[in-house]
């Protein structure tokens, strides 16, 4: 669409140099979507990523800490600092580290920079569950059946709640994220215990004793809803994902769309979500997640960033949210509306782990070999090269292999081809895994639930 005064982008926001404060192939994809827009770009990294391959394709290079996270791409001043210093107007977050932290957004903004994501308040409000919640509920997005407050300390009350949900009940740090800081209870005996367990976890691991109770669904499939809103009062959603294959609640396949739901079904919650969107002034991209069970829809929790999934929207939605992201982040009026949205054929994802295949245990050292698939429909969204030292210190992610086909059947027949053209060799990888899933059956007939992977696994190993 030509710019025209309505459409440029506010003065306020504008930038044409980028921080990325990030790491890995997610750092390299931020990267390659501004220098398409035309900025410029401050690479970062820790003592431990001196040679990653997106330092010297970026503007600037700068290393800000030693290797622990901790230390270098979860500080906040240096990473300030540094944009500041290399003359970037923006700070983009990527996905884990600072991504979700209210305090940073704010601290950037303060900084006089543009935060590539919501507002810190946004970012606070979804950041807790419970009031993240209570958001979707006054919005009319069906939750998780179970209170929108905090459980009280009081014995019987609690288990007053617990029969009013009906066992099995899950207890939920508010705080929680990442999959840990949750507890499921099979019956009323493990209450009062299960609830001092989190309740500790989550005092350690999130400094705050909140938690909340709702029912435990037991056999769902984790439904997700990618939207994306500018700063002008538009919401769009971009079509949906289903990221149930997981282990440790930590997702390892993502596809678009998800299988066999209606659109009758979708549509209402999508549109529920970009009204929730617009009801808390949700601005750049977000995620609704949600558990999908016997034809409901229930929401769990929204991410307020990027996701790793994100390419397998790309892939069927051709937008490229990346670049959609940093142009609202701009000031710009988002210049698609909903009708525009189109959502062709099926894309699947696979998250390649630097992992052992049988025992899940990270796997350092250097990549002697490498050979990535290319053809049609084939992406791959990585880092990593033949000479690429993995180090202990990070996520196992090294690669994000994705494909894009006219069917679902297509989809994971060219995933096969791409799996079996895929070499890493030095290091172990979950390759050999993702192959035998995509061999498996039940996969292939999305007869699957977010249980499905690990009683899978524990089968495999039985065998
Ligand atoms: P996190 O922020 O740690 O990722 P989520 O709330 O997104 O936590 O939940 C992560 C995963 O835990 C979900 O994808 C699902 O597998 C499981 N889970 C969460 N809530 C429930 C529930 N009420 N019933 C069943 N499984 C749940």
């Amino acid at each position: 669409m030509p710019e025209t005064l309505e459409h440029s982008a506010a003065a306020g926001h504008r930038f044409d140099t980028v921080l990325i404060a990030n790491r890995g192939e997610i750092a390299a994809r931020i990267q390659r979507a501004c220098r398409e827009l035309g900025l410029k770009t401050v690479a970062i990294c820790s003592e431990a990523d001196r040679e990653a391959p997106y330092g010297s394709t970026a503007d600037s290079f700068l290393c800000i800490g030693p290797s622990s996270a901790a230390k270098s791409y979860l500080n906040q001043h240096a990473i300030i600092l540094t944009a500041r210093l290399a003359g970037a107007g923006a700070i983009h977050p990527g996905y884990g580290f600072l991504s979700e932290n209210a305090a940073f957004a704010d601290a950037v903004e303060k900084a006089g920079l543009v935060f590539i994501g919501p507002t810190a308040s946004s970012i606070a409000i979804m950041g807790d569950k419970i009031s993240a919640k209570r958001a979707m509920m006054a919005a009319g997005v069906p939750c998780v059946p179970g209170p929108d407050t905090a459980l009280p300390d009081d014995p019987a009350t609690i288990e007053r709640i617990a029969l009013e949900i009906g066992y099995p009940v899950i207890i939920k740090a508010a705080g929680g994220g990442g999959g840990r800081g949750m507890r499921v209870v099979p019956k009323a005996d493990l209450l009062h215990e299960a609830i001092a367990l989190t309740r500790e976890e989550a005092r350690k691991a999130f400094g705050s004793p909140s938690l909340y109770m709702e029912k435990f669904l037991e056999h769902p499939r984790h439904i997700e809803i990618q939207v994306i809103c500018d700063d002008h009062g538009n919401a769009l959603w971009l079509g949906h994902r289903d990221c149930s294959m997981q282990r440790r609640h930590q997702k390892v396949v993502e596809e678009a769309p998800a299988a066999g739901i209606a659109p009758d079904i979708i549509q209402p919650v999508g549109l529920a979500c970009v009204k929730a969107c617009l009801q808390i002034g949700y601005r750049g991209v977000g995620t609704f997640e949600f558990l999908y069970e016997d034809g409901a829809f229930y929401f769990i929790e929204m991410n307020t960033r990027l996701q790793v999934e994100h390419p397998v929207t790309e892939m069927t939605s051709g937008v490229d949210i990346v670049q959609a992201q940093i142009r609202v982040a701009q000031g710009h009026v988002l210049d698609l509306i909903q009708g525009d949205v189109t959502c062709e054929g099926h894309s699947f994802e696979c998250r390649i782990n630097a992992e052992d295949p049988e025992s899940f245990l990270p796997s350092a050292g250097v990549v002697t070999h490498l050979a990535l698939p290319a053809g049609p429909g084939i992406r791959v969204d990585t880092h990593i090269h033949a000479g690429y030292k993995v180090s202990p210190y990070y996520d196992s992610l090294i690669a994000k292999l994705i494909v894009h086909a006219p069917t679902r059947a297509e989809a994971m027949a060219r995933m096969r081809e791409a799996l079996a053209g895929t070499e890493v060799e030095g290091i172990s990888t979950n390759i050999p895994f993702l192959r035998a899933l995509f061999e498996d059956g039940a996969f292939a007939r999305g007869e699957t639930d977010i249980h499905y992977l690990e009683q899978w696994l524990k089968l495999r190993r039985a065998a």
